[in-house]
């Protein structure tokens, strides 16, 4: 098929994200992992710490740094890639035209939360909840880890979320805070302050050094809603574009694949686009999986925006 990726960002570019990947991310692009040529590091264990207490939840799991992912992701796909802000989608005859400059039978909306996919075609059908918003702010840097690890720290100090220190391979280090904005808001928190407080856990349990200067980055994004439309005629929303972050553990790498395979066959074979088999779930079903979801998201109202 003749494919063409427009995004705003030259490549490589940085994506806030921890790069924490499943092993059923690796399974659906089916990666040769040993030909990855660059940062991909296994976590046998991830270390759990919650209200005080720490456990082991023994699964293995991947880290790669988005940077480099990306870049590669692109790279291996062989589509061209045209660096260009998209502003303007308008219909034409049976496709797109895309602000004068390009035009299409197909379009796919992959263009994170604030995708132009998603605002010219889709705000009505599928509106975003701010129920569901998360806030995160995160560093990634060069570090010499010595706990290769990956740990993660549920509610400190009454955070409506986590906390995560996610080591790559050869000496880089991701870390960050996310929580649900709206909770956050209610409970007159900034994430900023929680991030300050998840810097002194780290000093404290020897996971950083005292000396090291931070200057972490915030996004937003949506965990999974139900979807009312995800295609109109031959657009397609796909990943965080149509709100797809998981509503226990806000992983949005996996579905975001998931629906971009599912997408592309679609437009392939015209089979249907049916986002019901992408889990709105990392955990399996189970006590712990409803726990974390009623912890992270309670009932409630959000505040007028
Ligand atoms: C701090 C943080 C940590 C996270 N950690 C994890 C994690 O460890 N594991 C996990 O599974 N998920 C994680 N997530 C969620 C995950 O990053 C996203 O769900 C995932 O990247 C969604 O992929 P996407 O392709 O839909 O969107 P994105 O990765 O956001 O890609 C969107 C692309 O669209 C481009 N774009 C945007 N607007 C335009 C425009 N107008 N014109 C052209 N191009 C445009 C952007 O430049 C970008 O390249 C994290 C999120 C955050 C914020």
């Amino acid at each position: 098929m003749k494919c063409l990726i427009l995004d705003k960002a030259g490549f490589p570019r940085s994506k806030l994200c921890a790069g924490w990947i499943t092993p059923e991310v690796v399974a659906d692009l089916e990666m040769d992992v040993a030909a990855y040529p660059y940062r991909f590091l296994t976590f046998d264990v991830t270390r759990i710490h919650l209200y005080g207490l720490s456990f082991t939840q023994r699964s293995p799991q991947h880290s790669i740094r988005r940077y480099e992912f990306d870049h590669w992701l692109l790279q291996r796909s062989g589509a061209p890639v045209v660096r260009h802000d998209v502003k303007r989608i308008e219909r034409h005859r049976n496709g797109f035209v895309i602000d004068d400059d390009f035009e299409c039978a197909y379009l796919v909306g992959a263009g994170g939360t604030g995708c132009p996919v998603h605002r010219s075609l889709f705000r009505e059908a599928n509106p975003r909840t701010r129920l569901l918003q998360a806030v995160a702010l995160e560093h990634e840097f060069p570090y010499e880890w010595t706990d290769g690890d990956c740990h993660l720290w549920f509610f400190e100090q009454g955070l409506p979320g986590y906390s995560w220190y996610v080591p790559k391979q050869d000496g880089y280090l991701n870390l960050g805070v996310g929580a649900i904005a709206w909770r956050l808001k209610r409970q007159g928190q900034h994430v900023g302050a929680h991030w300050e407080n998840f810097l002194s856990v780290l000093r404290r349990r020897g996971l950083i050094a005292n000396t090291i200067e931070l200057s972490p980055q915030g996004y937003s994004y949506y965990l999974r809603d139900r979807i009312d439309t995800d295609r109109i005629g031959n657009a397609f929303l796909i990943g965080d574009a149509a709100g797809l972050a998981t509503r226990d553990l806000a992983e949005g790498i996996a579905p975001a694949v998931r629906s971009g395979i599912l997408a592309a066959n679609a437009i392939a074979d015209g089979t249907d686009y049916e986002l019901g088999s992408v889990s709105a779930y990392s955990l399996p079903p189970g006590l712990p999986r409803r726990m974390l979801e009623y912890l992270l998201l309670r009932r409630g109202t959000a505040p007028a925006a």
